[in-house]
């Protein structure tokens, strides 16, 4: 990539072809794959993403809201699109796009088969959601009867999956609770799929589900962070390549005499000579304040350059004391050569958060080679 002569989001779509071929090769070949490309890909390029994946056959794809299935309906994407966390409210909007709405709740099912009735839909495909202890989203096992009841020998309506979700499969301290999920997701589809007449599919597993308990792979797994090139774990990590890397530059370099301050609230107080740059990026571009204060470092030229005093809207300092630069050099915020795990573990959160912060201030600039 040429230098940056802004902050810029580079999105690297060959590093995402890597991971979905590392993630494919960790599943068995006939296991289906969905992407999940909700918020924006992951902070990154909604759109772009999609089309790549699809141009790699993935098979299905899994945004949270409506709207994001409308724009990649918008921007022709063709693949299966299965809505997590649909409202009533665009139920109309979800049929006129051919969205896949989760069913998670007895009023949501209730709501969406009326409305598909009022629309004479037939076998409009849908996927229900168990609650299998992340307590979050999800029908609860003893109301199986209920969809079968709902469900059974009505035209207009077809599930097409069954699905649930585990709440730390990152975690191998949690290992005996996310395996408790996998049993009680097998009893409970089990018991679905003898109650109606037809089969849906199962699919039980995010990135870090495929990585620790691939034998609960059932018929499709949904990744989100491994294609971004995270996998909860440094081994993994090694593996995987960032696809999102923001970069920027050296607005103005300034050089600060012992006492002086930097920043508002007069923050960081210089305990000597020191020299510092500024940068064009801030809280508003999705670099929180809980960065600031000589928390986390960007990389200039290879070497750690800390953010000192407070984070403003638009501006960040560094301390560039001991770093060879110029106004105009690079600065490497996070992604490749200094990963978003790195970056967001210095303020206790995790790459999840700082890649889906990037504000759309932000310019994006796709690469496929
Ligand atoms: C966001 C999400 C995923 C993706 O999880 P990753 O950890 O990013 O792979 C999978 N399933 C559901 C239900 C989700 O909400």
């Amino acid at each position: 990539m040429d230098k940056v002569g802004e902050t810029t989001l580079e999105i690297d779509l060959s590093a995402l072809e890597h991971n979905y071929r590392y993630l494919k090769y960790r599943i068995e070949p006939n296991t289906k794959f969905l992407a999940v490309v909700k918020a924006f890909a992951y902070g990154s390029d909604m759109v772009a993403i999609a089309q790549k994946m699809e141009n790699l056959g993935v098979d299905y794809f899994a945004v949270a809201y409506v709207k994001e299935g409308v724009s990649l309906r918008k921007a022709g994407i063709k693949t299966p699109i299965l809505v997590l966390h649909p409202q009533p409210v665009n139920f109309k909007e979800l049929i006129d796009h051919t969205l896949e709405p989760s069913l998670y709740s007895p009023n949501i099912l209730k709501l969406f088969l009326h409305t598909a009735q009022e629309q004479k839909l037939k076998e409009y495909p849908v996927h229900i959601k168990f609650n299998t202890g992340l307590n979050r989203l999800g029908f609860w096992e003893n109301d199986v009867d209920f969809i079968v009841e709902q469900l059974k020998g009505e035209s207009s309506l077809k599930i097409l999956s069954v699905f649930s979700h585990l709440a730390a499969s990152e975690d191998s301290n949690e290992s005996q609770f996310s395996l408790n999920q996998i049993a009680t997701f097998k009893k409970i589809s089990e018991k679905l799929r003898e109650k109606l007449n037809y089969t849906p599919f199962r699919h039980m597993l995010n990135t870090s589900g495929v990585l620790n308990y691939p034998e609960a792979q059932f018929e499709m797994v949904r990744s989100g962070i491994g294609l971004y090139g995270y996998g909860n774990h440094p081994d993994i990590d090694a593996q995987l390549k960032p696809v999102a890397t923001l970069k920027t530059i050296i607005s103005q370099i300034h050089k600060i005499e012992p006492n002086e301050t930097v920043g508002y609230n007069r923050a960081f107080a210089s305990d000597g000579y020191r020299t510092t740059a500024t940068l064009p990026l801030g809280h508003a571009d999705g670099i929180g304040r809980q960065y600031g204060n000589g928390k986390t470092y960007l990389m200039i030229h290879g070497k750690k350059a800390p953010i000192i005093g407070n984070v403003c809207m638009d501006m960040i300092m560094v301390d560039v004391t001991d770093i060879d630069c110029k106004e105009g050099d690079e600065v490497i915020v996070f992604g490749q050569n200094h990963s978003a795990e790195d970056f967001a573990s210095t303020a206790n959160t995790i790459s999840y958060e700082i890649l889906t912060a990037i504000s759309p201030r932000v310019k994006r600039v796709i690469s496929d080679l």
